[in-house]
């Protein structure tokens, strides 16, 4: 029963993110999930909610898609397992890292499979160490990341997660990374700057941090095409170009992770096609199998692979892996889940339905005098509500007010996320959204605002 399932729940289970006392008390969300079709997800007492988030921006594809869950089946009965060490490759894995090495940018070389997109960007720090190690540069290690980013909860993606929640009592950063400014545009100190200027400060304040540290202790930056966690935030114009070019000056290599933006999100297949982005290395994992699977990938660029190749040439081998590396099960996921995103052209589509659910947001949220910003790229849309609009003043985090926002939409039958830091609703729906569930998702979050904030 639901409540024999809840017990054992909070007898039994800690979950991620979750406030693990209140929960073990009873006192937190219980929500045990049956099932999934489309864009909704069907919990045990029989409610239907349209899921605006995609799981945590994952189930691109949307759910119960047979020919995914079919490929999955087929590989698990054909070949479950067997690991990728030395060498050795199943037909499933090889066949999607062609896949995928067809689809990223030109100047990319090899993929990497791993599990999710902690374990890829955890991967990405220490090919770029050892790209440095090979090459005669062994102090050039520090790794830059943004204020907001978001790459993972390990050691050390949790330190280049630049959320204070994800170093609090754990002793992180690890003294490797370092932190730069978010390319926040509408949380600008100086109200008067252009987006252009604005990208132009935030090249400016990577070049100063560069210049303290030392290029040569510097050996790359990571960076979302579009931060996701840290409230969804497009860059302004021109950013990455002016991002890039301090980058290329100073020898420092470029991470673009796409662990979001990757295989769709954003109306293009990376972010990285989507802003002009040459990175060295890409990270990919959600989008890459729909969430039907883990599996992430670390897409290797060329000037990095030729040194990659060289150094295991001399040094022997990789001394990198994990025993699920390319699994068979993941790749299989992941050829289906690809496939179908071109049978459905879902790439097109997020572009053009994220277009219009943005779009019609603004046009019934735009005046309202608590939405500071409304924001999105492709099928990203965030709500940022403020106190005052004129000061773009925040609320009291104690009233907890995106969290209520949050809760009222979910109570009209739609999932937004409240984004962690700040009172932003954040919305990633599978890229299969139509317009009519866009305006669902409208709906519900012009009537949730009006229930909460009037
Ligand atoms: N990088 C980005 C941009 C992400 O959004 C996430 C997860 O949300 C990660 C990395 C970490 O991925 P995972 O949770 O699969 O470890």
């Amino acid at each position: 029963t639901n409540d024999e399932l809840s017990r054992w729940d909070r007898e039994s289970l800690f979950h991620p993110s979750t406030n693990l006392g209140q929960f073990a008390r009873g006192e937190g969300p219980q929500r045990i999930i049956a099932g999934a079709e489309g864009v909704h997800i069907i919990d045990r007492d029989g409610n239907r909610l349209l899921d605006g988030f995609a799981g945590l921006y994952c189930v691109n594809a949307g759910y119960g898609r047979t020919e995914i869950a079919e490929a999955i089946a087929a590989q698990a009965r054909e070949l479950a397992y067997y690991h990728a060490y030395a060498g050795h490759g199943s037909e499933a894995s090889i066949t999607l890292a062609k896949m995928v090495m067809d689809r990223a940018p030109k100047h990319m070389a090899r993929v990497y499979f791993g599990l999710g997109g902690s374990d890829a960007n955890e991967t990405n720090v220490k090919l770029v160490w050892y790209y440095n190690n090979i090459r005669g540069l062994p102090q050039k290690k520090k790794i830059i990341s943004r204020w907001r980013g978001y790459h993972g909860s390990g050691l050390m993606t949790g330190s280049l997660t630049g959320l204070e929640l994800f170093h609090k009592k754990f002793d992180l950063p690890l003294a490797q990374v370092i932190h730069t400014e978010a390319p926040y545009y509408y949380r600008r100190k100086d109200a008067g700057m252009s987006e252009e200027q604005f990208s132009a400060h935030c090249a400016e304040e990577l070049e100063r941090l560069i210049a303290a540290e030392g290029a040569d202790t510097i050996a790359a930056f990571i960076g979302e095409p579009v931060l996701g966690t840290g409230g969804i935030v497009p860059p302004p114009r021109g950013y990455w170009d002016a991002i890039q070019k301090v980058l290329a000056r100073h020898d420092i290599l470029l991470i673009a992770d796409e662990v979001v933006t990757g295989f769709g999100r954003l109306g293009s297949m990376f972010g990285s096609d989507h802003y002009g982005m040459t990175p060295d290395i890409i990270t990919c994992a959600k989008g890459l199998t729909s969430a039907y699977a883990p599996l992430s990938g670390s897409i290797v660029g060329q000037k990095v692979w030729d040194v990659l190749m060289q150094g295991t040439d001399e040094h022997g081998v990789l001394g990198h892996g994990w025993t699920y590396s390319a699994h068979p099960i993941g790749a299989a996921a992941g050829i289906a889940n690809l496939r179908l995103i071109d049978e459905l052209g879902l790439v097109e589509n997020a572009g053009r339905v994220g277009r219009y659910l943005n779009d019609r947001m603004r046009g019934a949220l735009g005046d309202h005098p608590n939405v500071g910003e409304i924001r999105g790229e492709g099928m990203l849309c965030a709500v940022e509500l403020v106190r005052d609009r004129d000061t773009r003043g925040f609320f009291d985090p104690a009233e907890g007010i995106g969290g209520k926002v949050v809760a009222a939409m979910l109570r009209r039958g739609v999932i937004a996320r409240a984004m962690p830091q700040g009172d932003i609703i954040g919305l990633a729906p599978p890229l299969c959204l139509t317009e009519a569930e866009a305006e669902v998702i409208v709906d519900a979050t012009a009537e949730a605002l009006r229930e909460t904030l009037g």
